[in-house]
């Protein structure tokens, strides 16, 4: 399977396991908290607009996001393939997934979750310390992550699409319990 989505909370090893997965499916791994970052750092326009907003732990909006991954996924290299990191996460950001993967002739193929339980996720959270890691702001992402994103697996789920995977365990297994729920 070569268009999937790894969907996580925040903690969840998601981004790591992303890397590994695509290396594993030979496509690239498209994270748009990475690529939000890389445009802050940067200083671009963007990245200037998103800044604050990741910081407090919030979501950047839908339509900003549309942008963002229409013109990702429209790149060569994504068009035979991909491991989407941190989209969709709203119910509408599936939707503009789906009418992208239309226009392109294709479709999603498979949804992976990566399960861990709450405390673990504070405790993973506050030893990575990206600037957007305080006790408080950890506590956003994962409000935000129950409140939207959760819909999403379920939206999936509803499809036939999602598997979900124990990722209280070490990071090995994690990566081949993943790459087995995607037949590899
Ligand atoms: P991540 O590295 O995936 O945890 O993303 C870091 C931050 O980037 C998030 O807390 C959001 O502020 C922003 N972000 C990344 N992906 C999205 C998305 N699909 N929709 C909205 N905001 C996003």
């Amino acid at each position: 399977m070569k268009r999937v989505v790894l969907l996580g909370p925040p903690g969840s090893g998601k981004g790591t396991q992303a890397e590994r997965l695509a290396r594993k499916l030979g496509v690239p791994a498209i994270s748009t908290g990475e690529m939000l970052r890389g445009a802050a750092a940067a200083g671009t326009p963007l990245g200037k607009r998103v800044e604050g907003i990741m910081l407090q732990g919030h979501l950047v909006d839908d339509q900003t996001m549309a942008d963002v991954v229409r013109e990702r996924l429209e790149q060569d290299d994504a068009r035979q393939g991909f491991l989407l990191d941190g989209y969709p996460r709203t119910m509408p950001q599936a939707e503009t997934l789906e009418a992208i993967l239309d226009a392109q002739g294709t479709r999603l193929e498979a949804v992976v979750l990566i399960e861990v339980p709450e405390p673990v996720l504070v405790e993973r959270a506050l030893s990575r310390r990206r600037p957007d890691d305080t006790d408080e702001v950890i506590r956003e992402r994962l409000s935000v992550y129950g409140k939207d994103t959760e819909p999403v697996a379920g939206y999936y789920r509803g499809r036939g699409l999602l598997q979900a995977v124990d990722g209280d365990q070490p990071i090995d297994r994690v990566t081949a319990a993943l790459l087995a729920a995607l037949g590899k």
